[in-house]
């Protein structure tokens, strides 16, 4: 096997650096470098004796050598050109496409953009394989520039070797190529001739934190890195992870654990908030409870803890208000709630109303306790209620109840049993004001015509419902006298009528009565001719009285009363003669009966004083009064003027057989009789005397006379003695009646004056 030549030496920005499998790898010299390694060496060698795939090339590169070179500027590049001898195949180097990307082979790094270097036009990737590149080496036109090459091609291999061995410097240095040798100029970290001593840091021993640490060479020496953590719960405050520094610090200050923040609870609406903080104020350990008023439920958790990742366990939790069971409206009612923390729930308060008709029974509102429970009862809406209606007497009642018996809305219809009707209204109504509509009906017996008791009978009704109504009964019967004719009873249908026909009491019939003789019937029918309480009066004619009843009743046996009467002649009072007298009777019907005439006459020297006949009148009287035989009277005398007079009487004064004597005074002389008798003719028997004065007894009558005839007669006849009469006369005026006498004792007395005179 063929050693490459080496071309020559140069001290260009190289460096080796050992790869941990023990391959050579190129770093890139920078310009900083570039002087410090021109102490430093390396060859570059090519495969002089034949051509190489690109596969080939490397492997012999790194048989013999380190690797194929990578190129990594324009210095590196002018030398090549210009030590390289030329090939017309060119050199590959140590940059392939793997993976679609141009690679540092070596390194396995992709090509920087700036560290290209191709040739104008490529890489062109022709046949689509030309994964490998080849540097043009002294090549006419793009000398020392970059192709892609297929990498089956055959080219020389370019191939360097490092004078550092691998592992160089402990490893913990770069080794500086110089000529012959080299040195480690170590990493930071590290000192000593191989950089086998490490740069020691602190050691850390942090209180009431974790560490971890790694001590790749040393406890707490150059490139320890601790990492810090926190327990569970617990942040830190300052960097993580320290590492040991060359400058013999860590690369921060050591941190502390502080407990994670919680974001601030906030206590719940009608609610409280309990916390308990372990390491601080709503911090990670903190523990919060809850809980809420009378008449609110937690709704969540009842705690909740400061977790770890600095969130709060749980969800927040809400105070709400304590459901009771939803509420309805009663039935016929309204429900009217106010809700203060949510429907139906602690603290609501719902009223209750009813609809017209309907009154509330229960409470008027309730309300929803902290326990979740109503106050009171659920109330209901009862239908007004009306006083209970029963049936009317004699009557039905049928009541159809909307909302309850005898409530709002009932309706109570009412009917009466047979031969009753009804009074009042058909139905009633139960109206809203817990009243019934109307008055209260009642079943009224139907009415008959009102019976009244036959004439002269009697009605004995029983009234079973009423006067004269349906089941009256009324029985007839007529008074003594009489008997019924027709029905004994009747009775008041159901139509409003009476059974049968009216009855008629009929007054019981006597034998027909007929007048007595001289007399009449005169009757009285009450019930009819010659019946019962008929009655028959009888009479006579004048003067007959009735002897017998007088009158004769119709028995209610159908016979009369008494006997049959007969009619007789009124008498009177028998009649006797008067004294003196005599009595002479003719008698019609009977001694001294009605028609019975009696006549009278008196002895001479006796005048009848009465009348001269009497008849029996229909009294049973007799005519006139008893008469009687009266001594005949004569003229009274009076003593004469300066006489006296002297009577004796038989019979009475100045009467039949009276005798009178006369006497005058002393100095007058007496002129005529002296004693005068009077007699049956009524006349004295003579006339009486005068007691005369002497002289002028003429002269006084003839101025008397010029006015009368009386006057004139008597001076013609006499003297002196009738002039003295007359002034006698003109003195007393009483004498006229004398003079003139009434006719009262009749002819065979009459006495006159002219008579008087004229029998003197
Ligand atoms: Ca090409």
């Amino acid at each position: 096997m063929d050693v490459g030549t080496a071309v020559g030496l140069r001290s260009a920005g190289r460096t080796w650096t050992l790869g941990s499998r023990g391959i050579c790898y190129l770093g890139i010299a920078a310009i900083a470098w570039v002087t410090r390694v021109e102490v430093g060496a390396w060859t570059y060698h090519y495969s002089d004796q034949g051509d190489y795939t690109w596969e080939q090339a490397r492997n012999y590169c790194q048989t013999f050598f380190t690797d194929l070179v990578a190129i990594q500027n324009k210095q590196e590049i002018e030398f090549l050109n210009e030590s390289l001898p030329f090939h017309g195949r060119y050199y590959w180097i140590g940059i392939r496409k793997l993976g679609g990307i141009w690679t540092w082979v070596g390194t396995r790094k992709a090509l920087t953009k700036e560290a290209e270097n191709w040739a104008v036009g490529e890489p062109n990737n022709r046949r689509s394989n030309q994964d490998c590149v080849e540097i043009y080496i002294k090549r006419q036109q793009e000398s020392g520039k970059w192709n892609d090459e297929p990498c089956n091609r055959r080219k020389k291999a370019l191939c360097y070797q490092a004078s550092c061995q691998p592992f160089p410097c402990s490893q913990r240095g770069e080794c500086v190529e110089t000529i012959g040798s080299y040195r480690c100029e170590c990493y930071p970290g590290f000192y000593g001739p191989e950089c086998e001593d490490v740069v020691q840091c602190p050691k850390l021993e942090p209180k009431g934190v974790r560490m971890n640490c790694s001590h790749p060479y040393g406890d707490f020496s150059y490139n320890s890195t601790c990492v810090v953590g926190c327990q569970e719960g617990f942040e830190r405050r300052g960097v993580g992870t320290l590492r040991c520094l060359a400058s013999q610090r860590w690369s921060a200050d050591t941190p502390t654990c502080t407990a994670i923040s919680c974001p601030v609870l906030s206590t719940p609406d009608r609610g409280e908030l309990n916390c308990s903080h372990l390491h601080g104020d709503f911090a990670f350990g903190s523990t919060c409870a809850f809980s809420c008023q009378t008449g609110f439920v937690l709704m969540g958790p009842e705690s909740r803890e400061c977790t770890v990742t600095g969130t709060w366990t749980g969800d927040a939790p809400r105070c709400q208000a304590i459901s009771c069971p939803v509420l309805g409206a009663p039935d016929r009612g309204e429900l009217n709630c106010s809700h203060l923390h949510g429907d139906f729930t602690f603290g609501s308060t719902c009223a209750f109303s009813c609809q017209t008709g309907f009154v509330l029974t229960g409470p008027e509102s309730r309300e929803c306790t902290a326990m979740g429970t109503w106050t009171g009862d659920a109330p209901r809406c009862k239908a007004i209620s009306c006083p209970v209606l029963s049936a009317p007497d004699r009557g039905e009642l049928n009541c159809s109840h909307l909302h309850g018996d005898f409530a709002f809305g009932s309706t109570c219809a009412f009917s009466c049993q047979t031969g009753f009707v009804l009074m009042g209204p058909e139905s009633r109504e139960c109206t809203v004001t817990g009243t019934w509509t109307g008055d209260a009906p009642r079943c009224q017996a139907i009415s008959c015509p009102v019976l009244s008791a036959p004439y002269q009978g009697k009605l004995n009704c029983s009234h079973l419902h009423g006067d004269f109504t349906f089941g009256s009964t009324c029985a007839f019967s007529c008074q003594t006298g009489f008997v019924l004719m027709g029905p004994e009873s009747r009775e008041c249908t159901a139509m409003g009528t009476w059974t049968g026909d009216a009855p008629r009491c009929q007054a019981i019939s006597c034998p027909v009565l007929s007048a007595p003789d001289r007399g009449e019937l005169n009757c009285s029918h009450l019930h009819g001719d010659f019946t019962f309480g008929s009655t028959c009066a009888f009479s006579c004619q004048t003067g007959f009285v009735l002897t017998g009843p007088e009158s004769r009743e119709c028995t209610a046996m159908g016979t009369w009363t008494g006997g049959a009467p007969q009619c007789k002649a009124i008498s009177c009072p028998v009649l006797s003669a008067p004294d003196r007298g005599e009595l002479n009777c003719s008698h019609l019907h009977g001694d001294f009966a009605f028609g019975s005439t009696c006549a009278f006459s008196c002895q001479t020297g006796f005048v009848l004083m009465g009348p001269e006949s009497r008849e029996c009148t229909v009294t049973g009287t007799w005519t006139g009064d008893a008469p009687r035989c009266q001594a005949i009277s004569c003229p009274v005398l009076e003593a004469p003027s300066r006489g006296q007079l002297s009577c004796s009487h038989v019979h009475g004064n100045f009467t039949y057989n009276s005798t009178c004597t006369f006497s005058c005074e002393e100095g007058f002389v007496q002129m005529g009789a002296e004693v005068l008798q009077c007699a049956a003719t009524g006349n004295w028997t003579r006339r009486p005397p005068v007691c005369a004065e002497d002289g002028a007894v003429l002269k006084q009558v003839l101025a008397y006379s010029s006015g009368t005839a009386l006057g004139v007669a008597s001076l013609v006849l006499s003297g002196t003695l009738i002039a003295l009469l007359v002034k006698r006369l003109s003195d007393r005026e009483e004498k006229k009646k004398l003079l003139n006498p009434t006719s009262d004792l009749g002819s065979p007395g009459t006495f006159t004056n002219a008579a008087y005179n004229a029998n003197l």
